[in-house]
């Protein structure tokens, strides 16, 4: 199945109002593996509007509009559905009575103006909108171009009408499968090209369907998969976790819900281990991801310098000359008969040259070191350091690291 979405308002186009509603709507239909093929943004003009609708049902199945269904002038999208449909708006007395309902139970009169949402293109199936006033429709198109799905603008209101109705809608239109599941692979500081290029071939599956999410130093892998029943999804999602698990390895750090702080709390509690953090690169955020996983306990020790520049300088040739800055750490955890094992975990610089050091070292005092020239003061590039540094003591932690310098360089 091909959609296309369109955002219509003037505000929008204008750079008023951030399209966020195109984003959620795509995010969704990937989801479900529709494909995407155009996202185009209109104005309030009605023959704009008809063009634009006029392109998607000649080029895609299924076209997704969000806005312009209110009671006011400039809410138009009704009526430009019904010109291109080539089905006249129509009146419907049961839906008048139940945007007069709505109303009366959000406490508010119906104004003469809201009659005019009763009006909707002859034949269009009404989809119930139960958080907003703006009933919303499926409109076949009467020479069999597909169909336009008109939802509120509102993205609260778009949001819970793709999520209760549309979707299953969409999932039923491409095939009638009843049920639906999502496993997600999650993989840290690798980025979304190398993941790619690692598994692209598998990305043209048609079901399940592979896709990537990138946020900020995480790419995330969804395997989305269509089936009649359990057993059969399972069929079809085991094997290709299976492959993806293959190709990329130890890079993938968890799946569905799972966090990498929570995965590295979970390994240090398991080896009965704590972490002492220098960090001069995340604003602490190393410690909050922990702390918001449940894991406040591995901390031993959270450092922040403040004299950046000198600690930093020092600390750089501790590292690099004399690789045994933590070992120090952990002969004085042993001295106070500390029964957990001590990692050490520090971030440190930026340098002159806004190079950084992520160095880990391990209770028995081995020390790795990844120098990188990622620095700048964003925080993007906080978090990604963030990842960095968390990932790392992960693949040190089950004793599989692999060099990712390389991958470093290219942020
Ligand atoms: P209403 O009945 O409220 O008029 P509507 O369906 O006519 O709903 P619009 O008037 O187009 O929708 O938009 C209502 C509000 O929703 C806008 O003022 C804006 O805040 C928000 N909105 C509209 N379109 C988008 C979008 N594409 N992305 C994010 N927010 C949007
Ligand atoms: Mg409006």
């Amino acid at each position: 199945m091909q959609a296309e979405i369109i955002t219509i308002g003037t505000e929008i186009l204008l750079g008023q109002i951030v399209d966020t509603n195109a984003a959620k709507l795509a995010t969704m239909l990937k989801g479900i593996g529709v494909d995407l093929y155009y996202k185009t943004t209109v104005g309030d003009n009605h023959g704009r509007i008809v063009e634009v609708f006029n392109n998607a049902l000649n080029r895609v199945d299924v076209v997704i509009t969000s806005g312009g269904l209110g009671p006011t002038a400039d809410d138009i999208t009704r009526q430009a559905v019904a010109d291109v449909t080539g089905r006249p708006l129509r009146y419907s007395s049961v839906l008048e009575a139940e945007i007069a309902e709505r109303f009366r139970s959000f406490g508010r009169n119906m104004a003469e103006n809201n009659k005019q949402q009763a009006y909707i293109p002859e034949g269009a199936t009404p989809l119930s909108n139960p958080v907003g006033t703006a009933p919303c429709f499926l409109a076949e198109d009467i020479s069999g171009r597909g169909c336009i799905i008109s939802l509120p603008g509102v993205p609260r209101e778009l949001e819970y009408m793709m999520i209760h109705t549309v979707i299953p809608l969409l999932i039923e239109r491409m095939g009638g499968a009843k049920l639906l599941k999502t496993r997600i692979l999650k993989t840290a500081a690798v980025g979304e090209s190398n993941v790619d290029q690692a598994i692209r071939d598998l990305m043209d599956s048609a079901n399940p369907t592979v896709g990537l999410a990138a946020h900020g130093g995480q790419t995330d892998i969804r395997i989305v998969a269509k089936a009649d029943t359990e057993v059969e999804i399972e069929a079809l999602i085991v094997p290709m976790e299976a492959k993806l698990r293959e190709r990329l390895g130890v890079a993938i750090f968890g799946a569905d819900d799972d966090t990498l702080a929570g995965v590295v709390g979970r390994l240090l509690v398991e080896q009965e281990a704590t972490i002492n953090v220098v960090d001069m690169l995340t604003q602490g955020r190393v410690k909050a991801w922990l702390v918001a996983a449940g894991h406040e306990n591995c901390i031993t020790e959270y450092l922040m310098p403040d004299s950046v520049q000198t600690v930093a300088q020092t600390m750089k040739l501790d590292i690099m000359v004399a690789p045994n800055l933590f070992a120090e750490h952990v002969a004085m955890a042993k001295q106070h008969a500390e029964p957990k094992k001590q990692f050490s975990l520090a971030l440190i610089g930026p340098f002159e040259d806004n190079s950084t050091i992520i160095a880990i070292a391990t209770p028995t005092g081995q020390v790795y070191s990844w120098p990188s020239r990622l620095f700048q003061d964003s925080d993007y590039v906080k978090r990604w350091l963030t990842f960095l540094g968390l990932d790392w003591l992960r693949r040190v932690l089950l004793g599989q690291l692999r060099s990712p310098v390389d991958w470093v360089d290219n942020v």
